[in-house]
């Protein structure tokens, strides 16, 4: 029982508590999806799940606090679309199938519609990865969703960051930067832009890549979803791997909407160094390249550089010069 529901101050009267199980139950509880490896869900004091013997399991948990994460303006909808997203996207940079997921949300008020909504968003996206909500927690404050999602990989086969070696090959899935766009459209409230229903939607409904990650089983020596910035989660590749990148600027991946919204002063920057995209960075030892070219069947993959011996990363143009910092205006990442 959450401790705040007692305090008088925060508006939560004795009654609350009701206010509180009735939204479980209502809205949570409701789920149409039942996984048979669930044994107890949703409504004892903690759930029951049962688990393959050959498999490992893979916990990744994720906090949004309104303001910081997202901004105050983000619908219900979109809220509980990502705050899974995020969580997916953990467990497919580990090459894990998700299986259930456990919720924290902590509401300024008990607001019915509000927490419909986001059931709909968080159960729309669960349901495509046949994910169940099995338990949580749900106490009064400001606007916080905390996550934790679940998911299985084979034994010793996780992606992790540290298995990248000098001569690997660097790919990217998708259009990075795209989402820090639909954040820039969003702050400036541009909402007559062409690019801006799809830009926006990269931001609010990011869709992690369970596929890819499931894929690169066996081919990649390292992988990480880009949270905070292509070069800034390289960086934790590098960092992890001993080892140093070159970034082939002229073959990064830009899209169309990419094109009409970056200022051409910073043009890379929303896509080096902006965050939120929730694609997947990963390394392939150079003779894979034919596995790669199987998968791309079904998901953008763009080569962007090479893993070196040295360390830190360099941007260097096509006849192999490095370009200079002031050009790209991300000079904190780069290293001499
Ligand atoms: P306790 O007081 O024993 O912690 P709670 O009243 O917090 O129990 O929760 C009752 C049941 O409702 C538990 O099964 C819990 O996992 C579930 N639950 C509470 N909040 C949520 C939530 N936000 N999402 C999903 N399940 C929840
Ligand atoms: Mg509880």
């Amino acid at each position: 029982m959450p401790e705040s529901s007692s305090d008088p101050s925060n508006g939560a009267g004795p009654d609350s508590n009701k206010g509180e199980f009735q939204l479980i139950h209502d809205y949570f509880q409701q789920q149409p999806l039942h996984r048979s490896d669930v044994l107890l869900g949703i409504g004892d004091d903690g759930a029951i799940v049962s688990l393959a013997k050959e498999k490992q399991l893979v916990l990744v948990m994720d906090t949004m606090i309104s303001g910081v994460h997202f901004p105050d303006s983000t619908s219900a909808y979109d809220l509980g679309w990502k705050s899974l997203a995020v969580n997916l996207s953990d467990l497919a940079a580990m090459g894990a199938e998700p299986a259930w997921l456990t919720l924290a949300l902590t509401l300024p008020h008990s607001d019915e519609q509000w927490v419909q909504k986001f059931s709909h968003g968080l159960f729309e996206l669960a349901s495509r990865y046949d994910v169940q909500l099995i338990g949580g927690d749900t106490t009064r404050g400001p606007l916080t969703v905390t996550v934790q999602a679940h998911g299985f990989v084979e034994q010793g086969q996780a992606l992790l960051r540290n298995g990248a070696k000098a001569g690997d090959l660097i790919y990217v899935s998708g259009y990075p930067g795209e989402a820090a766009l639909g954040l820039e459209l969003i702050q400036s409230n541009n909402r007559q832009h062409p690019s801006f229903e799809l830009l926006s939607r990269r931001l609010n409904r990011p869709i992690p890549r369970i596929e890819l990650g499931l894929s690169l089983s066996g081919i990649a020596t390292s992988c990480i979803d880009i949270s905070d910035g292509l070069l800034a989660d390289l960086h934790h590749i590098l960092d992890d791997s001993g080892a140093g990148a070159n970034i082939w600027v002229d073959q990064l991946p830009v899209s169309p909407a990419y094109q009409a919204v970056a200022n051409t002063e910073s043009f890379y920057l929303p896509l080096l160094s902006g965050g939120d995209d929730y694609e997947l960075l990963f390394t392939i030892p150079a003779n894979k390249q034919d596995e790669i070219a199987q998968i791309e069947a079904d998901i953008s993959l763009t080569c962007i550089g090479e893993i070196t011996p040295g360390k830190g990363i360099q941007c260097l143009d096509p006849s192999g010069k490095k370009i200079e910092v002031a050009r790209l205006g991300y000079d904190h990442f780069l290293e001499a």
